[in-house]
């Protein structure tokens, strides 16, 4: 586990405060989006160890789980053309696009069939970043933007989003469960923050 580089560093002790104060998402997203927004403005900082693409599918990078896992941070990196099944969180997230872009198209479910596209993918640039969770909308589809680079976004969830049970939405109906795990190794371990540090 190495020393986060800034200023992811900052982000955590700042999100580490937003929720000690938060009695609720709604408490966190409004800022988080913000913190979030400032930190995949620079792109500058994040080690190549978590920004590796992979040929067979989009990676997981763990780079941060609060030590009571309230939150979690991620680094997606797409391939070119790559991009997810459609599915949900079960909790809040923030995605903010730190390289490249991504699109996102929405979801809704019905009782029966499957999966209804709600309006047109919304075409995140790189700075840009989005919110889900199931108060505002929590099934979607996520994908790069091209299919000649890489892109990466760094993901932020109300949980270890690695190990909560959540769902994949098939085209033709039914939903089948998941759990995402990590496609950090030994080799990259997430890394340590010291929150006592002033927060300023
Ligand atoms: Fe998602």
């Amino acid at each position: 586990m190495s020393q986060a580089p800034e200023p992811f560093a900052s982000f955590v002790r700042a999100m580490t405060h937003l929720t000690d104060a938060a009695s609720s998402e709604a408490d966190i997203l409004p800022g988080g989006r913000r913190l979030l927004g400032a930190m995949v403005a620079d792109d500058n900082w994040l080690p190549e160890d978590f920004a590796w693409p992979d040929p067979a599918g989009y990676r997981q990078y763990l780079l941060y789980r609060e030590p009571r896992a309230r939150f979690s941070v991620v680094s997606f990196v797409w391939g070119p053309g790559q991009g997810t099944p459609i599915h949900d969180h079960t909790v809040w997230g923030l995605v903010g696009v730190l390289r490249g872009a991504e699109l996102s198209q929405r979801f809704h479910v019905p009782d029966a069939g499957g999966p209804v596209a709600l309006g047109r993918a919304n075409r995140l640039a790189t700075g840009a970043v989005e919110v889900v969770s199931p108060t505002v909308g929590d099934v979607h589809r996520v994908a790069n933007a091209y299919d000649d680079r890489v892109s990466i976004s760094i993901h932020v969830y109300g949980a270890d989003i690695g190990a909560v049970q959540r769902w994949v939405y098939p085209p033709e109906g039914g939903r089948k469960a998941f759990v995402s795990g990590y496609d950090n190794t030994a080799a990259n371990p997430p890394f340590s923050v010291e929150l006592t540090e002033s927060a300023a």
